[in-house]
């Protein structure tokens, strides 16, 4: 019996910890203290509070399974930290006796500054805590790299610190590249010259406050999962087509890093009849066919071999841009129709391996790539149709989205938001 019930505690005891793991920072080194199971028993209640406009003592004990004392006592303490406030009695009509007070979270206890780093503009977002915007600057990059960059990033945030009208919670930025998380360090961004760069540091130091930074994809199918048109979906895939292909994975509502944090790189998978070399200097990457720039060079091998006419009377002899291509596309030239619907196809059937591989409820396309519009979406369908077991596809989604700043903002106002109140 006494070994019964401790191998239960045992077992409890871990499943407890397993589970209050993922909600705190820092959580895998401590144990299951008294302060520590306080602090995740507040993020259960402050979760349940975020999640509805507004709820009472008695429904949060329900929701949560804590007992009345113990949401009463927890819910005096965010009171006194200023993460909620109680707005008055429930309207209930025929209910007799004294009616049940209700609790809102309060969404101006903190301000957050999101960073969105794009290739030629940073967006610096400030929020509340329900992430509504209150304050956006558009930053153009104008070709800077390296520690310039940093220094640029550095006064933009800065301008937003000094327009808060709240204490900051924190600083999360989105930005391409192979990022670990959780170090907060930037391993690689080519097109901005960083390596190795440990960003967070250099502007916890500077800001005093806790700084995270995620890729942009990754942040983007937070946002979705959190914010956007996936809420709730923990199967999730966001791909980002066009200067390259930029997977974020999100399984059980959590991103899918990888080892050396660069899962998602589909853009650099091998594929049959694809023999350029590509940016990172392998042979045949899906990239070389489905990016801005393996368009652009298949436009120019096109135009050597005196193809693609409209194409040629776009661009005379000048060098092939996006913006011709897109409207040679538009305008019927049926060589670039032919060489888009190519890139379509073949990005349809990188999705078939990751669809086999994952079983995603959503698959979000974005990226500027989809600007060619509902033919270039519709192939990408098609060919994932034409090439999967019906039961497999059968619960999953494929979705466009337009390219805006909003899902990866989203996420990073999401990862801040878990990683310092547990939400
Ligand atoms: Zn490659």
């Amino acid at each position: 019996m006494l070994i019964s019930y401790s191998l239960a505690f045992v077992r409890n005891t871990y499943k407890l910890i397993f589970i209050v793991c993922p909600l705190l920072k820092s959580n895998l080194d401590q144990k299951a203290t008294p302060k520590f199971l306080k602090k995740h028993n507040e993020a259960l209640l402050l979760r349940e509070i975020y999640a509805h406009e507004a709820v009472s003592r008695v429904q949060l004990a329900k929701l949560t399974k804590l007992s009345k004392p113990s949401v009463t006592e927890l819910t005096q303490g965010l009171i006194e930290k200023g993460l909620i406030f109680e707005i008055g009695p429930e309207d209930v009509p025929d209910k007799v006796g004294k009616k049940p007070t209700l609790i809102a979270l309060n969404a101006d206890a903190y301000q957050m500054i999101c960073v969105v780093i794009h290739n030629t503009t940073i967006v610096v977002s400030l929020l509340d805590l329900r992430v509504q915007v209150i304050e956006v600057e558009k930053v153009p990059l104008n070709g800077s790299t390296g520690n310039d960059l940093v220094d640029l990033l550095a006064r933009a945030i800065k301008r937003m610190v000094d327009k808060a009208t709240r204490p900051i919670l924190g600083i999360s930025l989105g930005s391409p590249g192979i990022i670990d998380t959780l170090n907060g360090v930037i391993h690689l961004t080519a097109n901005f010259g960083w390596h190795n760069l440990p960003l967070a540091q250099i502007l916890t130091d500077q800001f005093q406050v806790p700084v995270y930074i995620g890729n942009d994809t990754n942040f983007a199918a937070m946002g979705e999962y959190r914010f956007g048109i996936a809420q709730g979906v923990g199967a999730l895939l966001v791909v980002e087509v066009g200067e390259g292909i930029g997977v974020g994975i999100l399984d059980d509502g959590r991103i899918i890093h990888g080892s050396t944090y660069a899962a998602g790189e589909l853009g650099h998978t091998p594929f049959p009849f694809l023999d350029d070399v590509c940016i990172c200097g392998q042979c045949g990457c899906l990239e070389t066919l489905v990016s801005w720039w393996g368009l652009k060079r298949h436009a120019e091998v096109l135009l050597k071999q005196q193809h693609a006419v409209l194409l040629r009377q776009i661009v005379g002899d000048g060098p092939v841009t996006s913006d011709a291509i897109r409207t040679a596309f538009e305008a019927g030239d049926p060589d670039i129709i032919a060489l888009v619907d190519k890139a379509a196809n073949y990005l349809g059937r990188a999705l078939v391996i990751v669809i086999n591989l994952l079983n995603p409820y959503y698959v979000v396309l974005t990226g500027s790539l989809l600007t060619f519009g509902d033919r270039f979406i519709d192939t990408v369908r098609t060919t994932v149709h034409d090439h999967t077991l019906p039961y497999i596809t059968s619960r999953t989604q494929i979705v466009a989205e337009p390219l805006d700043d909003k899902s990866i903002m989203y996420g990073a106002g999401a990862f801040l938001l878990e990683r310092e109140l547990g939400l």
